[in-house]
């Protein structure tokens, strides 16, 4: 159950940017083969007082599961073995365990039919599943729906030598819908759904990314300043993603998850590189500048961001005894007002604040608890 971090630690940390010299590295990694395991680990770690990360799919955009900034040393429990996957269609449920890969995942449901799936993300095949029981509708139901369309925004080269462009790209193919996760992931025409089992990690680039929420429609001529940006480095990305549908007609306050009704689109924006040399602040900046460049036309109050593109520009806690004033800078974009909710239930169930990284909820303060 724990072998040496050297023989393990280029299978856990999959985003090449946690790969340099500079990222901490983990003390022990743990791979349970069974959920008491696990019990074990926690155990272990409250004994050795090392602080511990969780790993599903190893996708954080700030590495969160495998680097810890804030506390040190640490170890990584990596879920990746524990990964059994069952898909009830009569019940229209499935559970899935935390170690199984999005693609997994897509592969059982179509396995047992053709008019279910799930739209959970795009692109990157071994991200780990949801740790939840997943309920969904037919995706025949939803057909009724608005048509929604992605929209990718990089740059390219002209016939003009040395002068490069904006190009937009929007994907219009009909196909089913397994087929479909094989192309967003990057797969050639034609790959078999069956690629999906054998969890291949395509991404092989260092990124730096930042989210924003739309609530109203980005004028022409902010679009063509973002375009001057995009021409400030050499492999930028910004995906506008619609929303709407029936993510809006669910309340605000019924899952963690806030951004509804009235948002018009997430944009998402990444500065990518290749060279392990490259500067790495230079990327960074580059988004920071982009992401002010923006503030003007995005939500505010709070400026929203997406969870999954996890951004710590956005606050920090700074060590193991949080403030929920100070995460509520980065928690309220995340979740909005659910933020203060998601405090009770992480008090309720996690009240030594055991389970902790530099963005994750704080509990209650001691003279608080009790109160409502
Ligand atoms: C290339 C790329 C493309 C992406 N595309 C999309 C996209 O299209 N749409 C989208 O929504 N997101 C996207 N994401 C973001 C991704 O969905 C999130 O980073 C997500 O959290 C990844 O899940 P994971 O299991 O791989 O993460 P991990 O890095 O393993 O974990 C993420 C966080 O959850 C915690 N955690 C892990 N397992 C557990 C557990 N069992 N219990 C409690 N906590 C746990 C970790 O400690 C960490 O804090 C993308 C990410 C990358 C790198």
């Amino acid at each position: 159950m724990v072998l040496s971090v050297s023989s393990l630690l280029s299978t856990v940390v999959v985003l090449l940017l946690f790969t340099l010299p500079s990222s901490p590295k983990p003390e022990f990694i743990f791979t349970p083969l069974k959920e008491s395991h696990i019990q074990a680990v926690v155990i272990c770690s409250k004994e050795l007082g090392i602080h511990l990360r969780i790993r599903s799919g190893g996708h954080d955009y700030e590495g969160l599961s495998y680097v810890s900034e804030i506390e040190r040393p640490f170890s990584v429990v990596d879920l990746a073995k524990l990964r059994s996957i069952r898909i009830d269609i009569e019940d229209n449920s499935a559970w899935v365990q935390a170690g199984a890969t999005n693609g997994e995942l897509y592969y059982r449901i179509s396995e047992k039919s053709k008019t279910h799936g799930f739209p959970a993300v795009a692109k990157t095949l071994e991200q780990g599943a949801t740790k939840i029981l997943y309920k969904w509708q037919q995706v025949a139901d939803k057909l009724d729906e608005d048509l929604f369309i992605r929209v990718y925004v990089q740059t390219a080269n002209t016939s003009n030598e040395g002068k490069r462009t904006i190009t937009t790209s929007y994907d219009c193919i009909e196909t089913n819908w397994i087929n479909s996760t094989v192309y967003l992931d990057g797969f050639p025409n034609n790959t078999l759904p069956e690629v999906f089992l054998e969890r291949r990690n395509l991404l092989k680039t260092y990124f730096k990314g930042k989210s924003d929420y739309a609530r109203e429609v980005i004028p022409e001529t902010a679009l063509e300043g973002l375009w001057e940006k995009l021409l400030e480095v050499e492999s930028p990305l910004v995906i506008l993603t619609p929303y709407g549908g029936m993510m809006s007609k669910i309340p605000e306050s019924q899952t963690p998850f806030p951004h509804r009704k009235g948002t018009k689109f997430k944009i998402l924006y990444w500065s990518r590189w290749q060279d392990a040399e490259e500067n790495v602040a230079k990327h960074i900046d580059w988004t920071r500048k982009v992401y002010k460049f923006l503030a003007p036309y995005v939500s505010k109050s709070p400026r929203e961001a997406y969870v999954n593109y996890r951004d710590l520009d956005l606050g920090m806690n700074k060590n193991r005894s949080t403030s929920v004033e100070e995460a509520s800078a980065f928690g309220t974009k995340y979740f909005k007002d659910n933020f203060y909710r998601l405090v009770h239930v992480k008090t309720e169930v996690d009240p030594d604040n055991f389970f902790r990284h530099e963005q994750s909820i704080p509990p209650l303060p001691l003279h608080m608890r009790g109160r409502n």
